[in-house]
């Protein structure tokens, strides 16, 4: 793999790219700081509102019921959109989302497509497919249209440049309008305003995610900050609107619950800039808005998952809270989990979209702190869902090497057996417990257990048994 590959691809040695990612000076600057802006900008966001806990408890709960009873909410979505005009398309994989996609842009003899930020078009890999139809897609989200220039892939949820600095945005951005421009963040977001404004104007079609899709009025919600998810599903003729099928809710007045504890996980704000609420295509007395309107609904793995133990998942709003507080994110960004989904959340949903053998490293990369699930907005219990996909690992592939088997075998029977625990704690405090007393530390441990000390040191055993000290002090030992 060449250094910079991991930037690109999808599903490479996660461990490979995880020592690329550390060694990679201008990222770590870059991370170093997440926890103080979008970390802290986050906790204080929930320290200042008074109800966080209810609204985010509601918030749950409403996603609980929504998915007990999925197929009655899609199936009053689909009615309700029909009812304003629009179309509605199944596609159970993301090969079907992308044909039926590109059926829709021929079928209007569509040429130019202009985006708004969509996790899920990420996941279908759909700006690949049209391109290579000869459809010119330009992402109008900035971050997007940045890592885009540069074939890269979004790095973060909401941050998809998060990994660039400053210096490297100019770079590009001058490279784009072929003449060099300034470092002011003002000036190049001036010049890519300007420059996406000619994409608009010239689009035939529009093409946005979905953050939440009201069932009992047809309602497609969108959130940007910058108000390119306004102009994508309002300029062009056609606006094609793609969504998994977990991000239907029931009712209009659920929203406000969502709107509350997404501006504040993600951003830290109270709401973003712009809330979007887009009911059908144009009416006949409207000046502006879409001739036609086109909703994709996509399964792609979620039936199943709905139906199993990490059902959970499901729930997430991508706002992206729990990569910011993730240490092991806030170490090796987002490219080096290799799916479109990175962090904690990425962790478990690349697993289960993309397959769990081959993303088998993905469960083991996290501390299993809890932080991710104390920054979520709505309490996804992702140590939780990371110990299972763990379990399902050792069930299903049993990937762990023979010295990890005899490992496990020998603590498992020692933990059974209180005469070999007694004997083993009292083996270890008499001989590595008093030759490292000084230290307290060991700072390389032999064979296979080499790679912990690799990066940290193992505790010593303590001289003296908790035990022992136990019986010095006189206490019962019972
Ligand atoms: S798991 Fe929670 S914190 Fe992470 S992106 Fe999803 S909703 Fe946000």
């Amino acid at each position: 793999m060449r250094e910079t590959d991991y930037l690109r691809e999808e599903h490479h040695e996660f461990e490979k790219a995880s020592r690329q990612a550390l060694d990679n000076t201008g990222l770590q600057q870059v991370l170093s700081k997440l926890g103080d802006t979008l970390g802290v900008q986050n906790r204080l966001a929930w320290e200042s509102f008074p109800d966080a806990d209810q609204v985010r408890e509601k918030a749950r709960s409403i996603k609980e019921e929504t998915l007990a009873s999925l197929d009655t909410h899609l199936e009053q979505l689909e009615q309700s959109v029909e009812k304003l005009g629009g179309t509605v398309h199944w596609a159970e994989t993301g090969d079907e989302a992308c044909q039926q996609i590109l059926d829709i842009i021929r079928q209007y003899d569509g040429k130019n497509v202009v985006k708004s930020k969509s996790m899920t078009t990420e996941e279908i890999h759909l700006n690949r497919f049209l391109e290579k139809e000869n459809i010119r897609v330009t992402e109008t989200d900035l971050g997007e249209f940045i890592v885009q220039q540069v074939d890269h892939r979004p790095s973060h949820i909401v941050g998809p440049a998060l990994h660039m600095s400053v210096d490297e945005v100019q770079k590009i951005l001058s490279d784009d309008a072929g003449e060099p421009l300034s470092k002011k963040p003002e000036e190049l977001t001036a010049y890519a305003r300007q420059r996406l404004r000619t994409e608009f104007a010239s689009a035939d079609i529009g093409i946005s995610g979905v953050n939440y899709a009201i069932a009992e009025t047809g309602t497609i919600v969108l959130v940007s900050n910058e108000g390119n998810a306004r102009l994508t599903t309002s300029m062009p003729k056609v606006h094609i609107a793609v969504m998994g099928m977990e991000k239907v809710i029931p009712k209009l007045a659920d929203l406000p619950y969502f709107l509350k504890v997404l501006a504040r996980a993600a951003t830290g704000q109270k709401l973003t800039v712009y809330t979007s609420l887009v009911t059908g295509k144009r009416g006949d007395e409207e000046l502006d808005g879409p001739e036609h309107f086109h909703l994709v609904i996509l399964d792609n793995g979620r039936s199943k998952i709905l139906e199993s133990p990490l059902r959970e998942s499901l729930f997430c709003i991508r706002c992206g809270a729990c990569l910011n507080a993730c240490p092991i994110y806030r170490n090796i960004g987002g490219h080096a989990y290799g799916g479109v989904y990175s962090g904690p959340i990425g962790a478990v949903l690349t697993p289960l979209y993309d397959g769990l053998k081959e993303n088998h490293h993905l469960p083991h990369a996290s501390s299993l702190c809890g932080a991710c699930e104390a920054a979520c907005p709505v309490k996804i219990r992702i140590p939780e869902m990371l110990i299972q996909l763990r379990s399902d690992l050792h069930d299903t592939q049993g990937t762990e090497s023979w010295l990890q088997r005899i490992g496990y075998n020998v603590w498992a029977r020692n933990m059974r057996w209180s005469w070999a625990y007694r004997w083993g704690t009292w083996f270890s405090s008499r001989t590595i417990g008093r030759w490292k007393r000084k230290a307290g530390w060991i700072t390389k441990l032999p064979f296979g257990l080499h790679g912990w000390t690799q990066s940290r040191d193992f505790p010593a055993p303590a001289p003296e048994r908790f035990r022992d000290w136990w019986h010095k002090e006189g206490k019962d030992e019972s």
